[in-house]
């Protein structure tokens, strides 16, 4: 097995084997070939990862902040040293390409790392003047943080969670999805050769089950999912149950409208990347491209050229612009929306089906698909699919499309094509949307703030945000006078 790690687990800086665990495969999903076998976290393992964050995180908080930046900063050199070998695990546990794993992948965890050790040193507290008396709030941590991960961007989401986690002096358990068990434990490694003290950064492996016996353990001050809105919503009832501080990172079914004056190279560029990067799993993807009539058919003429030009084949070969979906289940369940976009009448332009690589029979390849004359009521427009399934849906007017764009229950992201900087403006000030562009999309630098209005999430990722989500502030009144009292 090319990938077996030391352990299962990671645990008070070191790998940890689970003794009655049950055994589960992580595959490359361009071949069904078994890369690793890990095992789910038992009781003595999620005790043992408790116990290590709580002294963790007492000798964590006690450094001060700028030493601890320091070691987060160090944690992204090492990352970046270590990019490719990263990127080739990341390419063999999720099957998507090399060439974006090499540059979205560890890389933009990398980022995250540099960006909260920069701003460790930065976070303080007020002063409130309340004439002779006076108050001061300090930022103080929550505790031990637990993360769930998603297998769309394992490393990635890893460091989202862990870098202003740890910035704000929090210790994290993270439990990364069980289809891709394996970057987080070398990015467990990294913390640790960067000088993180042991316990402050745990991973534990195992299903669903094991996320909501640590969601309901007593010793978890908080709780980061990023993951589907049903599972978002399970975990939101248990923490509120357990009255946990959450954050969610859920699904979208995201609309990019693109005005008849827009740049259409741009325009078919980022409907590109809003839904055949990463081979569609990506939870802000622009599924719902709405094209201005008047340039309906020139844009799907392009799209179509352009997308019939897409490489599929060996992700690790750099050349590959299109790798496998992550698994099976993800496999059957794109097929099934192909069938179903085009059983309620939607026009294929491309694509449709599973697709023949040569020397990967085995691989869950499918093509690039693209639908036209979509309507709004189509489950293909309404449901995420998460898989490289485009639907064009046409308009000709501003306020008709704003409508229709909003009428969903999801809220993740947004985006908007045209050369009128007001009507950029005016249109985007009315989508209801947590992450938007303008003629661009789906680019999240660290320092922008990342998440979801309505179903698709609670709470931010990114920027100075996050650090409100991962502390607490506590005020403290000074008294430099006398008490008084009634009596
Ligand atoms: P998923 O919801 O099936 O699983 C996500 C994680 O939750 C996994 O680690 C899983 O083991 C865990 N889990 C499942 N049930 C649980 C429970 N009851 N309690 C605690 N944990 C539980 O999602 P997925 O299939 O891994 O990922 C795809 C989904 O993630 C898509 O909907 C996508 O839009 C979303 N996503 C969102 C973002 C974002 O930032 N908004 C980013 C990536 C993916």
């Amino acid at each position: 097995m090319r990938a077996q790690p030391k352990a299962s687990h990671y645990v008070g800086g070191s790998y940890l084997e689970s003794q009655t665990g049950t055994p589960f495969d992580s595959f490359y999903p361009a071949t069904g070939e078994v890369i690793a076998r890990v095992h789910t976290a038992d009781d003595a393992v999620i005790e043992s990862a408790i116990s290590a964050a709580r002294t963790g995180q007492e000798v964590w908080a006690a450094m001060p902040p700028a030493e601890r930046g320091r070691i987060l900063r160090k944690a992204a050199d090492i990352l970046r040293e270590k990019n490719r070998e990263l990127s080739v695990l990341e390419t063999l546990d999720t099957g998507k390409p090399l060439q974006e794993t090499l540059i979205a992948d560890a890389a933009s965890g990398a980022d995250c790392l540099e960006y909260y050790g920069g701003l460790a040193a930065t976070l303080t507290g007020e002063h409130i003047d309340l004439g002779g008396s006076f108050a001061y709030t300090k930022r103080e941590p929550l505790g031990i943080c637990f993360g769930i991960g998603a297998w769309n961007y394992p490393i990635q989401i890893a460091c989202w969670k862990a870098a202003p986690a740890l910035v704000c002096g929090n210790a994290m358990i993270f439990k990364p999805s069980e289809v891709t068990p394996l970057s987080a434990l070398k990015f467990a490694e990294a913390l640790t050769e960067a000088g993180l003290p042991d316990g402050v950064y745990n991973v534990i492996q195992g299903f669903g089950d094991v996320g909501a016996r640590m969601v309901a353990h007593p010793d978890i001050a908080k709780v980061s999912l990023t993951g589907s809105v049903p599972t978002g919503a399970k975990v939101a009832s248990l923490a509120g149950e357990h009255l946990k501080k959450t954050t969610l990172e859920l699904g979208g079914k995201s609309p990019l409208i693109i005005f008849d004056d827009a740049d259409v190279e741009n325009a078919i560029s980022a409907a590109i990347n809003a839904n055949f990067y990463s081979t569609g799993q990506i939870c802000s993807n622009g599924t719902r491209v709405f094209v201005h009539k008047a340039i309906k058919e020139q844009f799907l003429s392009r799209l179509a050229e352009r997308t019939s030009s897409a490489v599929l084949g060996d992700p690790l070969d750099e050349a590959t612009n299109i790798g496998p979906l992550v698994s099976r289940q993800q496999f059957d369940k794109v097929l099934s929306y192909m069938q179903i976009g085009q059983d309620e009448g939607a026009r294929l332009v491309c694509g449709g089906g599973s697709a023949q690589v040569d020397s990967f029979p085995e691989g869950y390849f499918v093509q690039p698909t693209v639908f036209a004359d979509v309507r709004d009521n189509m489950r293909i427009a309404r449901e995420e699919i998460f898989g490289p399934v485009l639907s064009v849906l046409d308009f000709g007017d501003e306020d008709e499309v704003v409508a229709r764009a909003n009428d969903t229950e999801f809220g993740l992201a947004a985006g908007v094509f045209t050369k009128d900087i007001q009507r950029a403006h005016r249109v985007i000030g009315k989508l209801e949307a947590g992450t938007c562009w303008i003629n661009t999309y789906n680019l999240t630098p660290i320092e922008m703030p990342f998440g979801g209005y309505k179903k698709s999430g609670i709470g931010r990722e990114n920027g100075h945000a996050a650090i409100e989500y991962y502390s607490q502030i506590k005020s403290i009144y000074v008294e430099m006078d006398g008490v008084e009292a009634a009596f």
